[in-house]
This record gives C-alpha cells, sequence and structure tokens, in this order.
C-alpha cells in the first residue's frame, strides 16, 4: 500500500507507537500484484538486516509480498521463483508474520496462499505453505475509511468470487458449508451500498472485512470440490493487460457460468433460490436468472462484466489462450476446460 495512505489514516503511527523500544526495519513500495523483483529487494535488505519476524502493513498484496519474502529469506535452492514454480512444494522453513490488514479482500490475513506476478515474464503464479500462515492478524474497519471507492468494489467482488470458486460446482452435500457461503453472498450484496457509501461506517466496514476473511479461510471449502477457473484466467488478464484483480473476476465469472452451465446448474439454480429469492422457473431458467442476476449486481456498484469496458478485443485474446496451452493448464471442478474452452469463456467475455 502506498506509505503515504498509511500516514494519512494514522495506520504508520499507529504501528511505530506499538513497535515501542523493538527495532524495525522499514520497507514500503509493494506495489498491487506484487511483484517478484520487489519482494528480492526486501529479501536483500531482510538478509542483510538479519530480520527475525515480518510484520505487513497494508492489503493483501502487501501480505501477499510478506509471506513470498518470508519463505524466500529462508529459502536454500538457486532460484526463489521456484517457489511459485513448486507451488510452495519446496517452501521448508519461513521467517513468521504477522499482518495488519488496511484492505480487506483476498482473505490473506487467515490464510496460508499468496499470488506474487513477474514483471519480466509478465506471469503471475500463487504458493501455499503452513510455513507463511499468519501468527495473528489486526483487522481494524477504520483503516478502510481513507480506501478509493474503486478499491472497496475490487475488494467485495474479489470475496464474492472466493466464496464462488468453492461454492459454484455441484452439489457436495455440504450442506451447512453451503448455508455457510450463501450467508457471505447474500450478506455482501445485501450491504454493497452500504460497503461503498461516500461516508463510512464502522459496522458496514467491518461486515466487510469479516466476509473478506471468512470466504477464504477454508471453512467453506471443507469438504467441497473447488473450481478457481475465474481466478486462473483472470490473473493471466491482469498479467498482460494491467486490469486490476477485481475487474478481471467480474468479467470472467459470469462467462465461465454460462459456458459451464450443464455442470453447474443445479448449484446456480440454488444459489438463484436462496441469495436471491427466485422462486420460479425451472432448473435451467433459475440458473439463468442466477447469472443474469449477478451481472446486474456487479454493474449496480459500478463493476464492468465486459472486456470491452477495458478496451481488451477479440485479437487480445490469444496471448492467454496461448499460455494457457503451452502450460498444459486443464482448470475446473470437472477438470474440463483447456486452452481450447478458456478461449471460448474468453469469447463470452467480449
Ligand atoms: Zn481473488
Amino acid at each position: 500500500m502506498a506509505a503515504d495512505r498509511l500516514k494519512k489514516n494514522g495506520v504508520y503511527d499507529q504501528v511505530v507507537k506499538a513497535f515501542g523500544k523493538r527495532k524495525f526495519v522499514e520497507f514500503g513500495g509493494i506495489e498491487p500484484n506484487p511483484r517478484f523483483e520487489t519482494c528480492l529487494k526486501a529479501v536483500a535488505l531482510a538478509k542483510k538486516k538479519k530480520v527475525d519476524f515480518l510484520l505487513s502493513v497494508g492489503g493483501g498484496s502487501v501480505l501477499d509480498a510478506t509471506k513470498f519474502i518470508a519463505a524466500a529469506i529462508r529459502f536454500r535452492g538457486k532460484d526463489p521463483w521456484d517457489i511459485l514454480r513448486t507451488m510452495g512444494g519446496c517452501v521448508k522453513a519461513a521467517v513468521p508474520l504477522g499482518a495488519i490488514l488496511t484492505l480487506p479482500a483476498t482473505g490473506s490475513e487467515m490464510n496460508c496462499f499468496s499470488v506474487i506476478s513477474r514483471e519480466k515474464t509478465q506471469e503471475k503464479l500463487h504458493f501455499g505453505s503452513p510455513k507463511v500462515f499468519p501468527q495473528f492478524s489486526i483487522l481494524d474497519p477504520e483503516a478502510t475509511y481513507s480506501l478509493p471507492r474503486a478499491q472497496v468494489r475490487n475488494g467485495i467482488v474479489d470475496a464474492f468470487a472466493h466464496v464462488m470458486e468453492q461454492y459454484m460446482t455441484r452439489d457436495n452435500r455440504t450442506h451447512l458449508q453451503d448455508r455457510q457461503a450463501e450467508a457471505i453472498l447474500k450478506t455482501l450484496v445485501d450491504d454493497a451500498d452500504k460497503i461503498l457509501a461516500e461516508r463510512p461506517d464502522y459496522d458496514s466496514r467491518a461486515t466487510w472485512m469479516w466476509c473478506c476473511t471468512q470466504a477464504l479461510n477454508g471453512t467453506i471449502a471443507c469438504g467441497c470440490v473447488e473450481d478457481w477457473s475465474t481466478h486462473m484466467i483472470g490473473h493471466e488478464l491482469t498479467a498482460f493487460f494491467g486490469i486490476d484483480h477485481g475487474q478481471s473476476l467480474a468479467v470472467v465469472m459470469p462467462a465461465v457460468w454460462k459456458h459451464q452451465k450443464q455442470h453447474k446448474k443445479a448449484k446456480l439454480a440454488q444459489y438463484a433460490r436462496r441469495v436471491w429469492h427466485v422462486t420460479s422457473g425451472s432448473i435451467d431458467e433459475q440458473a439463468d436468472a442466477a447469472i443474469d442476476k449477478t451481472i446486474a449486481f456487479f454493474n449496480s456498484i459500478g463493476m464492468p462484466t465486459r472486456l470491452d469496458a477495458y478496451r481488451i478485443t477479440g485479437a487480445d485474446i490469444h496471448k492467454v489462450v496461448d499460455r494457457f496451452a503451452e502450460r498444459g493448464t486443464v482448470l475446473g471442478e470437472n477438470q474440463n476446460i483447456t486452452s481450447k474452452e478458456i478461449e471460448q469463456i474468453l469469447r463470452l467475455c467480449l
């Protein structure tokens, strides 16, 4: 997060005061979609100063970077990019870390995952390791008051999409987890306007923060087969075209649902009934209503759901498709989305 916002919202002073007489070294300038290249500078500084604890002060990007830095400081191999290439498989140790969260969205404060981008190769990969689970996370709703509206909107959509990646698959007979997921979705839908209000109020921001944490702390995923196609495709849109993470999800998710409707329709219909109170129509019609209502919800908070809003055209799509083809990627809860289907999904986003 920008250091000036930390100073403006008072968090910086709070942190320095809380440190008291403890020695600390600052590292600023971690960008949204945190870069491998920037993280390596922090790793070098931390090693030089023999840092033994990392405190992330900022949003999910700062925290994701901190997790990577924590693992990279202790990494004994040649190339720290291997941490991402192996999705965390090679992480044997990490410097302990804590988080002070100022931008809710990613849920990173209560999970062991991190997403890092590499500028040189326009890659955006994730890793996970129990070694980088935060020792503690402090969530103060007042720290979100100075956020620009666009970031709040991104955060709402990101949390919404996190729930959906775990929920919108098939009937897993996980009745409680379904209801928990639907509670988060319904809360985000009901409270979105209040969360986005010009004059933020404590309770709405607290609700939002807690939704974001609950969306990706593992609880609702218990016993479920997960999807994550939207995130995987969205990451490439961010890597190639620089659109925000939340923006990419709002575009891709409805298209994934349209494309995979035959497989997801029972769950889409359940979501339509329980979150949107759709009571009539066949399962097919309810599934269609679920997609339409989600698009309308995103649009109602000012979030576009088509690629043309970002001037990305049919001619640009091949870059993304080619990358998935090169990697031989297979996505989706049914492992039926290859680069061919990804191209079809992206065409539905135009
Ligand atoms: Zn996300």
